[in-house]
């Protein structure tokens, strides 16, 4: 089961992503991606299918720029390896950003009872974790505790990485098993 990094500090967090996410290719993996909070809070997201060789092209092209930063080397569980379903999941408002190692037994109860109104961007069950985030913060609570309600929900397992685009100090993580 792949990896996840993150970076907060005072230089580029996509090198150190990417140097980073090198150091666990030896785990296995399918597709790799990284986010970046960059000039005005608005978090890029950057993946693709493949070796990391892939992503560092695309990174290379395009440099995603900013100081606090989340990536991911999935191995597929739900949904087949492709760019869509490769991680890091974003929320539809755009607002939370959310890598995830391991498998949510319980997913498909999650979408029934809580976000049977959400459009979903891809197959896994990880994008389950970061729209139920964003329905806890529209119902009003903080960051922090629409994170924690969203994982006390989650049967299975899970190492967690989040970003809030409105926050440039915080990395949300959660882990159980994973
Ligand atoms: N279950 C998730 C997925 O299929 C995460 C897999 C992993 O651990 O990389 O996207």
């Amino acid at each position: 089961m792949c990896g996840i990094v993150g970076y907060i500090g005072f230089n580029q967090a996509s090198d150190f992503l990417l140097d980073g996410m090198a150091k666990l290719e030896y785990r296995g993996y399918d597709s790799a991606g990284i986010a970046v909070i960059g000039p005005e809070n608005v978090i890029k997201i950057q993946k693709k299918v493949g070796r990391l060789a892939n992503l560092e092209a695309i990174v290379k092209a395009d440099p995603n720029e900013g100081t606090i930063g989340i990536g991911h080397t999935r191995w597929a569980t739900h949904g087949v390896p492709s760019t869509v379903n490769s991680h890091p999941h974003q929320s539809n408002n755009g607002r939370f950003t959310l890598v995830h190692n391991g498998v949510i037994e319980n997913y498909e109860e999650l979408k029934s009872e809580y976000l049977s109104d959400v459009t979903f961007k891809s197959e896994t069950d990880t994008e389950v974790i970061v729209q139920l985030v964003e329905y806890f913060s529209n119902k009003g609570l903080e960051t922090e505790d629409a994170f924690t309600k969203a994982v006390s929900l989650l049967d299975g397992s899970y190492a967690l990485g989040m970003l809030d685009s409105e926050d440039e100090d915080t990395i949300y993580v959660a882990k159980n098993k994973s």
